[in-house]
Formats: C-alpha cells, sequence, structure tokens
C-alpha cells in the first residue's frame, strides 16, 4: 500500500552522533529536511561537535539535537513530537570490552526499542519508523547457512543459535527486531521498515564512534592480526549505502517490511590483500590463512569473540547473502567494496589511528 510521507516535517533519528547515524543526517540534511536528533549527552563535545559540522556543511537543512536514554522512558516524547517518520539507530554495537552482556547489549536493546516505539504509540504524527536491525537478526553463526536449503540467507532468515552466552551482542539484534515487529502488529497507524545491514565500512564522519565497524579494519592495518587471519568471513557494506537505505526506507511511498543491505562475503585475507595492493608493504597486512587448529589455539587472534563455539561455528564456513530486496524495493546501488576498504583505511591514516 502506497503511503505519503511529508518531507516538510521534522525527521527523528536516535543515536544521531553514531557512525551510521552521522551519514544518515548528512543525507537528510542535504536534501532539505529538519531533523531532530538524539544524543544522551548534549555537552559532549565529541559527540555533538561533529554533528555541528554536518549541520554546517549543509545549510539548506535544520538539526535540532535533544538528550534522550535508551533507557529512560519517555525520553523521545519531546524529540519525536511532530515527526512522521523516526528512524531508530541508537543500540550499542560492542563483540566485547563488557562483563555483563544482559546490561551492556540486551537492556538496552531491547527496552530501547520498547521505549522508541511506545512514544511512536503515543506520538499521532508517526507515519513510519525505519528500524536499524542488523544481519545478526537474520542469521547467528556462519555455519548455519548448511542448514538453509536455499544455500544463502534472504529477509525470511531469522537468527535462531545466537544466546546471552553466545553471540550476546547478535541476540541483542535478534530480540530487539523481534520486539519491534511485535509492538508494530498491535498498531495500525505507523509502518515498521527494517534495515539490517551487515558489517559496515568506509569512511566515518566522526571520530568519536565505539562501533566495532571501526576497529574491525583497523586491526587489519596496525599488526594485531599479522602474519595469518583465521579463514573467516563476513557480510561487508558501505556505510554510505546503509544511510542511503535508510533515506529510501523512509520516504518511498511503498517502503515496507526487512531489508537486507549487504554487498558481498570476502574473507579477512581478501580484505588485507586488497589493502596491500592499494597501501603496500608499509603496513603489516596479514598475508596467510591459519589452519583453524592454530586458531582455536590462539583464539586469541581473532577480533571477535574468540570463544572454542565461536570459532567452530564461523571460521572456515561459507557465507551468503542476496541482497536483491535492497535493489529492487529501495534501489540501492552499492558502492564497490574495495573502494570502501580502501577509503576507510586511507581515513585511519588521515587521522593517525594507523601509523
Ligand atoms: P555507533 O557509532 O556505536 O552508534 C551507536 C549509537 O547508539 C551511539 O551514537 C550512542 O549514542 C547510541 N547509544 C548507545 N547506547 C545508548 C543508550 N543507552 N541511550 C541512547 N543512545 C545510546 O554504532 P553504529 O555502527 O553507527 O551502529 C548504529 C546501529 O546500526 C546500531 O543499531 C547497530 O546495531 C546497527 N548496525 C551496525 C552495523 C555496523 O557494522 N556498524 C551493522 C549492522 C547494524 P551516544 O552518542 O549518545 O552515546
Amino acid at each position: 500500500m502506497e503511503q505519503t510521507i511529508d518531507k516538510s516535517k521534522p525527521i527523528l533519528v536516535t543515536g544521531a552522533s553514531g557512525y551510521i547515524a552521522n551519514w544518515i543526517i548528512r543525507y537528510l540534511l542535504e536534501a532539505g529536511c529538519t531533523v531532530h536528533g538524539t544524543v544522551r549527552n548534549l555537552n559532549n563535545e565529541k559527540s555533538v561537535g561533529p554533528l555541528r559540522q554536518i549541520e554546517a556543511a549543509a545549510p539548506q537543512g535544520t538539526l535540532k539535537l535533544f538528550q534522550a536514554d535508551l533507557l529512560a522512558e519517555g525520553s523521545f516524547d519531546a524529540a519525536m513530537a511532530g515527526c512522521e517518520v523516526v528512524m531508530h539507530t541508537a543500540s550499542p554495537f560492542l563483540v566485547r570490552g563488557f562483563k555483563d552482556p544482559e546490561q551492556a547489549l540486551i537492556k538496552p536493546a531491547v527496552e530501547g526499542t520498547r521505549n522508541v516505539l511506545e512514544a511512536a504509540n503515543r506520538t499521532t504524527s508517526v507515519k513510519r519508523v525505519v528500524l536499524t536491525s542488523s544481519v545478526a537478526a537474520v542469521f547467528g553463526d556462519n555455519a548455519d547457512l548448511r542448514k538453509n536449503p536455499r544455500g544463502y540467507f534472504n529477509e525470511e532468515d531469522w537468527n535462531f543459535s545466537s544466546s546471552l552466552d553466545h553471540q550476546p551482542y547478535s541476540y541483542s539484534k535478534f530480540l530487539a527486531e523481534k520486539e519491534a515487529w511485535k509492538i508494530h502488529a498491535a498498531q495500525s497507524r505507523w509502518r515498521l521498515v527494517t534495515i539490517n545491514p551487515s558489517m559496515v565500512g568506509g569512511p566515518a564522519l566522526t571520530r568519536y564512534s565505539q562501533s566495532t565497524s571501526i576497529d574491525t579494519l583497523r586491526s587489519l592495518g596496525n599488526g594485531k592480526l599479522w602474519p595469518g587471519v583465521p579463514q573467516m568471513r563476513l557480510g561487508w557494506v558501505d556505510v554510505r549505502d546503509v544511510a542511503r537505505a535508510h533515506v529510501e526506507a523512509a520516504f518511498r511511498p511503498d517502503a515496507e517490511g526487512r531489508h537486507i543491505i549487504s554487498n558481498g562475503e570476502p574473507t579477512m585475507l581478501e580484505i588485507a590483500t586488497i589493502l596491500k595492493r592499494h597501501f603496500g608493504s608499509r603496513y603489516k597486512f596479514p598475508f596467510f590463512e591459519l589452519p583453524k587448529f592454530i586458531v582455536k589455539w590462539f583464539g586469541r587472534l581473532l577480533d571477535a569473540s574468540a570463544k572454542p563455539r565461536f570459532i567452530e561455528q564461523n571460521v572456515g564456513h561459507a557465507l551468503k547473502f542476496d541482497n536483491s530486496r535492497s535493489k529492487q524495493r529501495l534501489g540501492l546501488q552499492y558502492h564497490p567494496l574495495e573502494q570502501t576498504f580502501v577509503d576507510h583505511f586511507q581515513q585511519l591514516i588521515d587521522d593517525g589511528m594507523i601509523r
């Protein structure tokens, strides 16, 4: 069913200071929109400063910032007032560095989604919610593909293997998206559109983000993963394509349902080879794949969780996503991944994050 969105009304973007949200806000401001962005702390110059720079570079749009916390009930009401579109991107993207996954990941992801969507239920102007979910809500481990009769993951699939103890970030995204569809089904005013990106790469507009994305590419060039990497595939996509997908999902009259946003599943060695071709041997790029038994021994070499079950279920397994729905329904034209990795790595060099 077609649904018209009034682009002159403000658009709420939660988690405005994030890696992906920065790009969404830039595109919305360039299109002349008014954006209501939420951050946890309006006085944090590190998160707010880059947003002010994005605003200054796109004077055709207007950015208004609000303070809101995922765990504070009613926190998003003021920012949502008068909005037809709500983009909910805020959620912690962490795969390590926390003790209690329930507190660090599950609570903010699930309760946060509930808070934002309950605010949408209270705000009569809201017509559409674009939720930043993830392919982590679609699948858990690469090995799960063996049980998939299609031989690739698409929007019909749901993660069935993650839990609080195993891949808790993925579990948080699965639970949050399920919760969103449940709340959506209980009302009829607003439509839910989900964006399910794979690992996001490409240049950041902020140095504040704690996103795991930024760390992953850095570890390929700073010697942490030298000389060998696990034979491990991840889905990857350019941050600019993920942001475009959100904007299309917000404004296309017929946008609905889930969208896998992913542009290929290179191994870590394939990424390192691309980087080496462009940046030469000045950096300590890995140059071979470690046998799986070595990876199990030296699990700490992995960039994500190094637990034996993670290695068993992900290293050496195939991975494939079908991104055709994103092209057909959102009109996405993906940046070549080579450009994504090169632009991203160049920025890490320019910012002094890789020496
Ligand atoms: P990011 O840079 O770490 O941004 C996450 C944002 O969430 C931060 O700006 C942070 O806001 C906000 N946030 C975290 N906890 C919060 C809380 N308790 N209350 C309010 N805000 C909170 O991460 P990102 O990579 O852009 O990820 C954005 C979204 O995309 C997440 O939902 C993530 O799961 C999803 N995603 C990311 C990737 C990827 O590879 N990057 C892939 C698939 C899906 P403050 O500035 O206020 O702290």
